[in-house]
């Protein structure tokens, strides 16, 4: 996907044209990965368009800078509010919002402490993804999720993403849609950037926060979303091979939203098909964030911008 470019993007507290938002090759990000950030969607539903679970996200980044010790000049309403006035300033709607803070240009040491942090937030225009139902053929990856004691999990890092990005070759050069790692211990974890899903006899299962997985915004909204359709969610370290006999299994994810999995190390997962849990709690979630069905949790903000026609992703 080429970078799709927009008007403003937002930096501590003022709007700035796309082209001017640039750093200096000597920032401390750049050499030691210390970055935090988020991604956001904003839909479209027939009224207008609305920011999925804003105030979530931006807690989230609030807590993913105070892991690194790296204090935000703003409050959660106040960048809420940035996130609102880039996308509105940009009169794109829908769209994929990406704010990010990071340790600037300053000191060259290690320690980030001396660098300035700076926070920026653009946004850019994706459209609904039509999912085809035909589901996502995955492996479990080669390479491990980062082990407790190593790089926090439950930090959104941009330097996590070099374990990502290890997971993610490996899967696409190997002929996957994506790749499952596993934890330290060898259970299953979580793919790239997706939390992991999978039903058997009934009974959702997720792994839980401890098997170094990120506390996704979208596991919790399914999580919420089957709890209420009076499913049984059961967060507990799941063994891989559990995934090769599950009935279903699905990535969550504000990129994937919710994405079925047919195949795990071309082992059919059910008969391949998105299954009926997996159905339910498809039709529910893009209920809510098309505007078809109630916002019964309150997770849609509104932004006031003309709404596209959808794009491709
Ligand atoms: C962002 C991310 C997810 C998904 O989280 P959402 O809040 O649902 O977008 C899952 N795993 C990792 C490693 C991530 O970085």
């Amino acid at each position: 996907m080429p970078i799709q470019t927009t008007a403003n993007i937002w930096h501590n507290g003022q709007l700035i044209p796309w082209d001017k938002a640039q750093i200096h090759v000597m920032s401390h990000v750049i050499h030691y990965g210390s970055s935090v950030f988020e991604g956001i969607r904003c839909y479209a539903q027939p009224s207008g368009a609305s920011v999925f679970r804003l105030q979530e996200h931006m807690q989230r980044l609030m807590d993913s800078a105070k892991i690194y010790r790296m204090p935000l000049a703003y409050t959660v309403d106040q960048l809420s509010a940035a996130v609102i006035d880039v996308i509105e300033a940009n009169g794109i709607a829908p769209c994929y919002v990406r704010p990010i803070a990071f340790r600037g240009y300053g000191e060259i040491g290690v320690n980030p402490l001396k660098s300035p942090v700076d926070i920026y937030i653009a946004n850019f225009p994706w459209g609904k993804y039509v999912p085809g139902n035909e589901g996502a053929d995955v492996c479990v990856s080669s390479w491990s999720r980062l082990a407790p004691n190593t790089m926090p999990s439950l930090a959104k890092a941009g330097a996590n993403y070099m374990n990502s990005q290890l997971i993610r070759m490996e899967a696409e050069v190997n002929g996957y849609a994506e790749g499952i790692a596993l934890d330290v211990n060898g259970y299953l974890s979580e793919g790239s950037g997706e939390n992991l899903f999978l039903v058997r006899n009934g009974v959702i299962y997720t792994t839980p926060l401890a098997n170094s997985v990120l506390s996704g915004i979208t596991r919790n909204s399914v999580i919420i979303l089957a709890k209420q359709l009076g499913m049984e969610v059961v967060e507990q370290t799941l063994p891989r091979e559990l995934l090769y006999i599950a009935d279903e299994a699905f990535f969550t994810g504000t990129a994937a939203e919710v994405t079925h999995l047919r195949s795990v190390d071309r082992i059919l997962i059910g008969d391949g098909t998105m299954g009926p849990i997996t159905s339910a709690l498809h039709e529910e979630f893009f209920g809510i964030v098309n505007g078809l069905k109630a916002d019964r949790y309150n997770w849609l903000t509104p932004v006031n911008v003309k709404v596209a026609e959808p794009v491709g992703v």
